[in-house]
């Protein structure tokens, strides 16, 4: 069975793009040239260059010795959360911004839940000097101050969306509209592996260069390329995305998608989406999403901003369906447990949604001495408040 994106858009039944006409030139131009620039020699080795020297590429592969111990396997930590600006959301960034300069756009639009993705927009922006407008849902503004102000810092335009629930998806919804209104010079860096087709495959090539280090960094330290399992947190899913793309036809790699499951699976606070949703077009793509029987978008919940997200992209809905993921979902509490379990034994930090990842080790049963590698998708500063309201109460 083919896992990548078909000549249609799709992946089995999800996918496609659900646009809106005044989208469709905007969408075809991206859809007509993606592969053709990505693949031409120019563009490979201006970002090869940015990916070494800026973001700080290869990011190593790392054996935790304890956590091998502790679990009885071999298990390796891909530390994406040294990249430049904290997490993988950059390789992404960097891949469109060079995309888009080659389109001749010379204003960038981006959506932001918790910030992250907007720094990374707003970081690329800066770099090459292009005019960079995010919006955030106002109730995120609030929520993040810091990374607004680290957008604003870095020359971008914060602007809040206010309708719906003033959160990610309302965001989105405003970004959709201004690139209605701005087609010609605006190209629109979406963060993750969602969105109308080409995006959900833009966006996995360019997080594609996490497996691409991992089969040379494996090779190397176990004499094999390949691990037996790989574990990645899924919000909209691009850090799994990028960490299984080069395992995809090797049935002997486990690939496990870990999800949010909020308060739990069945409190009504959740963001397993895998397990609560169905078929639905959301953002211009059809795949799982958590709806209400008439078709409303539920609002999801997970205390880690990047994976309260109500859908999962077209890619990971296929492989979880087909079987060849398997979908764990891990809870608040959980993740915080794991996240500090993971401080005192190695002395790093993780993001809140990387740490959901770890919690996800008591739950996959696998076989003694299984080569693993953890996708550490981010670093946890961002997390630090929600870390001391846990100390608080330890
Ligand atoms: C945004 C984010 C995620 C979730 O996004 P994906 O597209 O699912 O990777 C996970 N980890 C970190 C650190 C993030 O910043």
């Amino acid at each position: 069975m083919p896992y990548v994106v078909d000549e249609k858009g799709f992946y089995g039944d999800f996918g496609g793009a659900f646009i809106p006409e005044m989208l469709h030139a905007n969408i075809e131009q991206l859809k007509e040239n993606y592969v053709s620039i990505i693949a031409e020699p120019s563009f490979q080795q201006e970002m090869q260059c940015l990916l070494k020297d800026y973001v700080g590429r290869p990011t190593p592969l790392y054996f935790s010795k304890k956590l091998s111990q502790t679990y009885r396997a071999k298990i390796y930590l891909k530390r994406e959360d040294l990249n430049h600006t904290g997490a993988h959301k950059i390789n992404n960034t960097i891949g469109q911004i060079l995309l888009a300069q080659r389109l001749g756009k010379d204003r960038i639009i981006a959506e932001t839940g918790a910030g992250q993705h907007g720094v990374a927009t707003a970081t690329v922006c800066a770099l090459m000097g292009l005019e960079c407008i995010v919006y955030m849902g106002e109730v995120d503004i609030a929520r993040q101050a810091p990374n607004v102000s680290r957008m604003k810092m870095l020359g971008a335009t914060v602007v809040p969306a206010t309708s719906g629930s003033k959160t990610l998806k309302d965001a989105t919804n405003e970004a959709i509209r201004d690139w209605i209104n701005n087609p010609h010079n605006t190209h629109y860096i979406i963060g993750s592996v969602v969105g109308p087709h080409p995006y959900p495959d833009m966006v996995a090539r360019f997080q594609a260069v996490i497996s691409e280090e991992m089969e040379w960094q494996l090779k190397e330290q176990t004499g094999r390329s390949y691990p037996d399992l790989i574990f990645a947190c899924v919000g909209g899913g691009s850090n799994a995305a990028g960490a299984y793309y080069q395992y995809l036809d090797n049935e002997q790699v486990r690939l496990i998608a870990i999800e949010a499951a909020g308060l739990g699976i069945d409190s009504g606070e959740s963001a397993a989406t895998s397990v609560l949703g169905s078929k639905g077009i959301i953002h211009g793509s059809r795949t799982l999403l958590m709806q209400t029987d008439d078709g409303q978008i539920i609002e999801p919940y997970s205390l880690s901003a990047g994976l309260d997200y109500p859908g999962i992209g077209p890619q990971h809905a296929h492989l979880i369906s087909s079987g060849r993921a398997e979908a764990v979902s891990v809870t608040d509490e959980e993740a915080l447990d794991a996240a500090f379990a993971l401080a005192r034994m190695e002395g790093i930090i993780p993001a809140l949604e990387s740490a959901h990842a770890f919690a996800a080790l008591d739950k996959v049963a696998f076989g003694q001495d299984d080569v693993i590698v953890m996708n550490l998708s981010g670093r946890g500063d961002k997390d630090l408040r929600t870390y001391i309201e846990k100390l608080e109460r330890i």
